[in-house]
């Protein structure tokens, strides 16, 4: 047998999957794997459906069809007064994980830096080593995993090619400020540097706090290329629709990669997420109240058994820090002990880092029904009170 691409091939199965398959295994709650119990809005579904029956199911333009490029277009001018071409700055991919991978093989070439902020996410490093890039990790620190000046000067250098962000960041559950971003826009300008940035959880925002694209910060128009994830809008996350959105040099290489990864993505899908996108902003308010419900009805829960949960600004994640419980394992047998005595899946987010990991520090998921949130609490008190027997 050959040998065969390494980058790939040393690769062990995503947390994510193997957390999932141990869920099903055990016949578990499964808090890990980020997706809602909730069918997703019916009249999007509606949308879809009307379109594969009575549209076109041929294969679509390769940069997505016009009214989805125009819907992301007049979308983002709506919400952040961003002015994109929709024929010439807009395009259409497979799920955000197509959107970064296009994105990272159009910027990236052997020997780029990438500067990476653990806790990372999985996508990002295999495909910076596929490209020849070298990943610089940084290290953000719970509580509040904010970025630094220090941090940011120990990384940056004529080398670095990119910096690939995640905001909201996941599992950390951070909504970055402006400051944060001004600080890592400075950077970028300073060392030439392309910012590519995973905006997936942009409308999974709580308390009134308001997501600010980095594309949108002085002097990043022109050197970010933005990901977004119709997934994750609209709670649909099996549909796979994403969307990149960068200055037309930008996107121009990124479009030369999708054409060669997926080409096109289903039609009436694309159509269904373009009548979404128009939906009235009291829809995605509504989406975030309801998410916020479900985020104060498990941070309660845990908190009320003795879990310090690190309040969670956006996605459908939370995280509670163990370390002050006195349990006496790490992030991962904590989660592989709930899994299988306890019925109850999570996600470790040491898996999250490639070096000096985080270990004390657990994910759940609380995008689900009150009675999945409230069965899965019961369980957890469990597990935390017969260990400390
Ligand atoms: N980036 C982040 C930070 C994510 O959480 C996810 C989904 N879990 C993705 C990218 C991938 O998005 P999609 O499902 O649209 O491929």
């Amino acid at each position: 047998m050959p040998s065969l691409n390494k980058v790939f091939g040393d690769l062990p199965v995503t947390i994510f999957e193997a957390m999932s398959q141990l869920a099903r295994d055990n016949n578990a709650i499964n808090l890990g794997q980020g997706f809602p119990d909730d069918p997703g809005p019916e009249d999007i579904r509606k949308a879809a459906a009307d379109a594969s029956l009575n549209g076109y199911n041929q294969y679509p333009s390769m940069m997505g069809i016009p009214e989805l490029r125009q819907a992301i277009a007049s979308h983002y001018g709506h919400w952040h007064g961003l002015k994109l071409d929709p024929m010439t700055e807009v395009m259409v991919t497979s799920g955000g994980t197509e959107a970064l991978t296009s994105s990272i093989l159009a910027v990236v070439e052997p020997g780029d830096e990438v500067i990476c902020f653990q806790p990372v996410y999985d996508s990002y490093l295999p495909i910076i080593r596929q490209a020849g890039g070298i990943p610089r990790l940084l290290r953000l620190e719970p509580p509040d995993w904010r970025l630094n000046e220090e941090m940011l000067r120990s990384a940056f250098n004529p080398k670095t090619k990119a910096v690939l962000f995640n905001n909201p960041l996941n599992p950390a559950a951070v909504v970055y400020p402006r400051e944060d971003l001004e600080l890592l826009a400075r950077f970028c300008q300073e060392f030439d540097s392309i910012a590519i940035c995973d905006e997936v959880w942009e409308h999974v925002v709580f308390d009134g706090r308001e997501h600010i694209p980095l594309i949108t910060i002085p002097g990043m128009r022109d050197r970010t290329i933005k990901v977004g994830s119709a997934g994750k809008i609209f709670s649909l996350t099996g549909w796979k629709i994403g969307f990149v959105c960068a200055a037309p040099a930008l996107l121009k290489v990124a479009s030369k990669v999708h054409q060669f990864l997926t080409f096109t993505t289903a039609p009436n899908l694309q159509a269904a997420v373009a009548y979404g996108l128009h939906k009235p902003d009291q829809y995605f308010y509504d989406m975030r109240k309801d998410l916020a419900r479900s985020r104060d009805r498990l941070t309660k829960g845990l908190e009320d058994i003795g879990f310090p949960v690190l309040k969670s600004q956006g996605t459908y994640f939370l995280t509670v820090d163990l370390s002050p419980l006195g349990l006496n394992e790490t992030d991962e047998a904590f989660c592989r002990r709930i899994v299988n005595d306890y019925k109850v899946a999570a996600i470790p987010v040491s898996a999250f880092y490639e070096q000096d990991a985080v270990t004390s520090v657990v994910r759940f998921c609380f995008a689900k029904k009150d009675a999945t949130l409230d069965t899965a609490l019961e369980r957890l008190a469990d597990a935390v009170h017969r260990r400390k027997r």
